[in-house]
C-alpha cells in the first residue's frame, strides 16, 4: 500500500464540475488500495478576488486579516472536495493546515513552514479516510493562521510528502508538465519528460508559472521527486529530480518569462561603503525579496555617486516605494524611480557550466526583434535580461526559436 500526495492546483478545481472530476481521480487511486492525501487550492480567481475586494477597502491592508482573508479561499475548496468524494461514497475527511499539524513562523502572507506534525492525518487515514488538506496555510505556534506566500499550496504539497515519507507526489495542474516555454506564449514549445531541481528552481523563480519556487527548493533539500501533470486528461507529465550526468548535454532547457517583476531606480545614490548596506538591510526588515541588483559605475564630479537598480515582486513595489521614500532624506540618493512595465526573460540549463557562447546566441536574438536590455543577470545555469514588458512576449519567441526552436533540442551544434 503506497501513500500518495496529490496536489490540485486552483484551475483543477475551478467549479463543481472539475472538483467532481478531481474526485473521480481520487476514487480511482483510492481504489488500488492507496492512501490518499489530496492538498487543494482556492479556486481559481478566488485568491485574486480577495486580495481585490481588499485592496478596494484600503491599499496596504494589514498582513495579519489579508492571511485570515485569504485562507477562506482554499478552507473552501477542501469541504467542497470532501463533499463530491462522499459523493461517490468515499470517506473523506478535510483539514484546515492548522488542523493537518502545519506550524509556521509569524511572517504573515510569506510564512514559513517549521515542522509539521501530522498526527490527525496519520489517524484519519488509518481509518480509511481520504484526507483533504488546504494547502498555502498553517498556523503560528501561538495560534495565528498564516498564508504561505502566492502558490504557496504547492509548497504545502511538498512538505506535506515529505513528513508522511510519501511514496509519490504528484502536482496536477492544467499543463501537461513542464514546458520549454509557455505554451500560450510559444506554441512551438515542447514538454519535458524530466528536468533538475535547479533548472525547475530557476524556471519556477523566473515566473514559469508552473510551480511556487519555494516549494521546489523545499523538495530538493529533502529529496522529494515529484511529478508535474495534468488534471485534465492521463498524460504522463514531468518528473522533477537530482541532476542526472546526461541532463548537461542539453544547454537551455527553458525559457521563461516574468511579468510580475517591477523595477526601482535610486538615482544619485551617495558612493560610500555601508550605504548599500543600510538600504537593502531596510529591504529586508520589510520582508521585500529583491531579485536583481545593478549598481552604475561612479558618476558625477565632487561628491560621487552611482545609481542602484533593483527588481522586486509587483505586488510588493508600492510597500517598497514607500519605504524607499521614508529613508531617502537619511541616506541622501537623489530621486526614487519605479517602473512597473518590465518583464524579465530568462534561458535556463545545467549545460551551460560546461559550453560557451550562449549568452551571445541570447542577445543576438534580441536584437535581431529589435529589443533593447535594460538590465542583465547570470549565474551558472541561467542568463536573464530585463527587457520592456510591451515586447516581452515577442522576445521570448524569439529566443526560444534560437535555443530550441525546430530541429534544435537545446544543444548547441
Ligand atoms: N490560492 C493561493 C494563490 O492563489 C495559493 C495557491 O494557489 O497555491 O496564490
Ligand atoms: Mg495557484
Amino acid at each position: 500500500m503506497a501513500l500518495i500526495v496529490q496536489k490540485y492546483g486552483g484551475t483543477s478545481v475551478g467549479n463543481p464540475e472539475r472538483i467532481k472530476n478531481v474526485a473521480r481521480r481520487v476514487a480511482k487511486y483510492r481504489a488500488q488500495g492507496d492512501q490518499i492525501v489530496v492538498v487543494v487550492s482556492a479556486m481559481s480567481g478566488v485568491t485574486d478576488g480577495l486580495i481585490k475586494l481588499a485592496k478596494e477597502i484600503m491599499p496596504l491592508p494589514s498582513e495579519r486579516e489579508m492571511d485570515m482573508l485569504l485562507a477562506t479561499g482554499e478552507q473552501t475548496t477542501i469541504a467542497l472536495t470532501a463533499i463530491a468524494l462522499h459523493a461517490l461514497g468515499l470517506g473523506a475527511v478535510s483539514l484546515t493546515g492548522a488542523q493537518a499539524g502545519i506550524r509556521t513562523d509569524g511572517v504573515h502572507t510569506k510564512a514559513k513552514i517549521q515542522d509539521i506534525t501530522p498526527k490527525q492525518i496519520h489517524s484519519l487515514l488509518d481509518e480509511g479516510n481520504v484526507v483533504i488538506v488546504a494547502g498555502f496555510q498553517g498556523q503560528t505556534p501561538e495560534g495565528q493562521i498564516t498564508t504561505l506566500g502566492r502558490g504557496g499550496s504547492d509548497l504545502t504539497a511538498i512538505a506535506l510528502a515529505a513528513a508522511l515519507k510519501a511514496s509519490l507526489c504528484q502536482i496536477y495542474t492544467d499543463v501537461d508538465g513542464v514546458y520549454t516555454a509557455d505554451p500560450r506564449i510559444v506554441p512551438s514549445a515542447r514538454k519535458l519528460e524530466e528536468i533538475s531541481y535547479d533548472e525547475m528552481l530557476e524556471l519556477a523563480s523566473l515566473g514559469a508559472k508552473v510551480m511556487q519556487s519555494r516549494s521546489v527548493e523545499f523538495a530538493k533539500k529533502f529529496g522529494v521527486v515529484f511529478e508535474v501533470r495534468s488534471s485534465l486528461n492521463e498524460n504522463p507529465g514531468t518528473i522533477v529530480k537530482e541532476e542526472t550526468q546526461n541532463m548537461e548535454s542539453v544547454v537551455i532547457r527553458g525559457v521563461s518569462l516574468d511579468k510580475n517583476q517591477a523595477k526601482i531606480t535610486l538615482a544619485a545614490v551617495p558612493d560610500q561603503p555601508g550605504v548599500a548596506a543600510r538600504i537593502f538591510k531596510a529591504l529586508g526588515e520589510a520582508a521585500i525579496n529583491i531579485d536583481m541588483i545593478v549598481q552604475t559605475a561612479s558618476h558625477g564630479a565632487g561628491a560621487p555617486a552611482t545609481d542602484i537598480s533593483f527588481t522586486m515582486d509587483k505586488a510588493d513595489l508600492l510597500k517598497t516605494r514607500k519605504l524607499l521614500d521614508s529613508i531617502q532624506s537619511s541616506i541622501g540618493y537623489r530621486e526614487v524611480i519605479a517602473d512597473e512595465n518590465i518583464g524579465k526573460l530568462s534561458i535556463v540549463g545545467v549545460g551551460m557550466r560546461s559550453h560557451s557562447g550562449v549568452a551571445a546566441r541570447m542577445f543576438e536574438a534580441l536584437a535581431n526583434t529589435g529589443v533593447n536590455i535594460d538590465m542583465i543577470s547570470t549565474s551558472e545555469i541561467k542568463i536573464s535580461v530585463v527587457i520592456d514588458l510591451a515586447k516581452g512576449e515577442s522576445a521570448m519567441k524569439a529566443v526560444h526559436a534560437a535555443f530550441l526552436g525546430r530541429g534544435n533540442d537545446g544543444k548547441l551544434e
